[in-house]
């Protein structure tokens, strides 16, 4: 940490905690703490109870990995969904951007990060195994890999499409009208809702 004025103890811890916001360094993590602390402790207090709560009560959804606040999540549970197309999606902000495109009726499985050989993440840090379980259920017949246009989320598409292909599914990908490089989250709807019934 930058020398300077010493800074009492819990506030020292504070800006460490914000810290471990990705995208955040010393220095913003230092100017969030003042503003909560001097111009903001009613959201301070809210934002330490909803915190602490969401880690407390949210886990896992058993089908489709998603959070959730039960073993299965609304979405498995709806019986208006088809349970013969699965999509598989980097992250939730990922899933409600399919979502908003009202363009798909399938079930989810949210991987929860990507392939990332140059970061240490390989097939096992992202649980490929609990996805090829979830996808050999008997119902799935249709897997649409929907990761992102990203240089990663192209390796994990190519490396999950040969994995499921093995086990006899039909794997497609979202048609390339999505531009190269570029994230799902910040995709606009329609061009989502194209590039699903485009798929191939
Ligand atoms: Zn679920």
């Amino acid at each position: 940490m930058a020398t300077g004025l010493p800074e009492p103890e819990p506030l020292r811890a504070l800006i460490d905690a914000l810290r471990s916001l990705p995208g955040v360094g010393v220095r913003t993590a230092r100017r969030m703490a003042y503003h909560l602390l001097q111009h903001d402790p009613e959201g301070a207090r809210h934002l330490a109870d909803t915190l602490q709560a969401a880690v407390g009560e949210l886990r896992h959804c058993e089908r489709c990995n998603s959070f959730s606040q039960t073993p299965l999540c609304t979405t498995c549970q709806d019986p208006a969904r088809d349970p013969a197309v699965l999509c598989v999606v980097e992250t939730p902000a990922d899933q409600n951007m399919i979502e908003s495109s009202h363009g798909y009726k399938g079930l989810y499985y949210v991987l929860m990060g990507r392939l990332a050989p140059l970061e240490g993440v390989g097939p096992d840090q992202v649980r490929f195994a609990q996805l090829l379980q979830r996808a050999s259920d008997g119902q799935v017949k249709e897997v649409i890999l929907a990761t992102n246009f990203t240089a990663e989320g192209e390796t994990t598409a190519y490396y999950l499409a040969d994995m499921l292909r093995n086990q006899g599914l039909t794997v497609t990908r979202l048609a390339r009208g999505v531009p190269s490089g570029s994230e799902l989250e910040y995709v606009d709807a329609g061009t989502i809702a194209w590039a699903l019934a485009e798929r191939r």
